[in-house]
This record gives structure tokens, C-alpha cells and sequence, in this order.
């Protein structure tokens, strides 16, 4: 389920605050793609912030959520400003030798209805490792909240899942891209340090 905030509207704040790019870029994966999405930069802004992490927990206000989890690091922001919200405690996953795991003392206590929060989902592979974490600990899982959905509708996390807008992803192999073959110039974001 997706945000009832019109999609435009919702991409000319992206656009005017520099998150969403628009040219010819190479991704880190390679491929290349008319976009390029930086979720941090909209959140910088207190009002942008409160408004799409206000979507999430208006969506989940009425689901006795008792904590709110994160992914470090893309998903604290957003987290943290939906716990505030919701008037719950707030934590947060991280990753250590390449494993994600709750540190710093926090804890999830068994049946606690957790709403998982993150930022951007491409292939969803942190949120699963939060599931695994809530499921391991015993607490239950009651939705998962995100902000940018960039997986063209892909993923299904076995809850209740709201995400503020779907920002699907165009790429295409460098072989293929229409933007070279116009002969446009290419930008790698992160190699400047700007991403
Ligand atoms: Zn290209």
C-alpha cells in the first residue's frame, strides 16, 4: 500500500531538494539510468522529514505498535522521527562483520509489536535481516514502513507493508543505454564524494 500524497508533488520536493537527479548516471552496480536517488538529502530538512515519516505512522497508528527498528544506517532517520511520533521506544539494527545485529543494549522483548522503518528498499535485503532479528528475539512483527519504494513492486515482506511512494527504477546495461548512444556524458555519483 502506498501514500495517499500526490506522486508529483512528492517528486518535485525530491527534485528541488537535490535527492532525485535526473541525466545519465553510472550506478554502483554498473548499470546505467536516467536517475539518481539519494534519500538523505530530503531528509535533511525537518519539515520533509516530518512529513513522509508522518505517512508512516499515521498508516500504523492504530496498530499498537510498541517499538520501532531500524537498519542502520539509510533507515535511522526515519525511524527515529516515526518512533517520536508514535510515542514509542526506537532502536536500531546494525551491521558488524557483515552480519546485522542489535548492539549498544538495546533490546526487543518477546511479543512486542515492532514496526520495521527504513528509508529506501531496493531489494529489501536489510529489512529481511531486521525480520530475522525480530524473529529470533521473539517479538512480532506488525508492519514495515519505507519511504521510497524502488523494488517495481517486487517485494512481499510478510506483513503489513506501507511505503510513501513507488519510484521505480529504470536502469539499463551500458551496451544498451539510449543515453550513451545520444552520446551524453555520464556521471558516477560517489566519485566526486558527493553521495
Ligand atoms: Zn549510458
Amino acid at each position: 500500500m502506498s501514500s495517499k500524497l500526490p506522486k508529483n508533488e512528492i517528486l518535485d520536493i525530491f527534485r528541488e531538494t537535490g535527492a532525485l537527479l535526473e541525466g545519465h548516471f553510472q550506478l554502483t552496480s554498473g548499470l546505467h539510468s536516467p536517475q539518481y536517488f539519494q534519500c538523505a538529502r530530503v531528509l535533511q530538512y525537518p519539515k520533509y522529514l516530518h512529513l513522509f515519516a508522518g505517512e508512516i505512522a499515521k498508516h500504523f497508528e492504530y496498530n499498537d505498535i510498541e517499538l520501532v527498528i531500524s537498519p542502520a544506517l539509510g533507515g535511522i532517520v526515519a525511524g527515529t522521527e516515526v518512533g517520536r511520533l508514535l510515542g514509542v521506544r526506537t532502536i536500531f539494527a546494525e551491521r558488524k562483520n557483515g552480519k546485522m545485529e542489535i548492539r549498544r543494549g538495546f533490546e526487543i522483548h518477546p511479543g512486542e509489536c515492532s514496526l520495521i522503518v527504513e528509508d529506501v528498499v531496493t531489494t529489501g535485503g536489510s529489512v529481511f535481516e531486521v525480520v530475522d532479528i525480530l524473529r529470533t528475539a521473539r517479538g512480532t512483527l506488525s508492519g514495515v514502513g519505507y519511504i521510497v519504494d524502488r523494488s517495481n513492486g517486487q517485494l512481499t515482506f510478510d506483513s503489513k507493508q506501507f511505503s510513501v511512494l513507488q519510484l521505480d527504477v529504470v536502469t539499463y546495461k551500458a551496451e544498451e543505454c539510449p543515453l550513451c548512444q545520444k552520446g551524453e556524458p555520464i556521471t558516477k555519483p560517489g566519485s566526486r564524494g558527493n553521495f
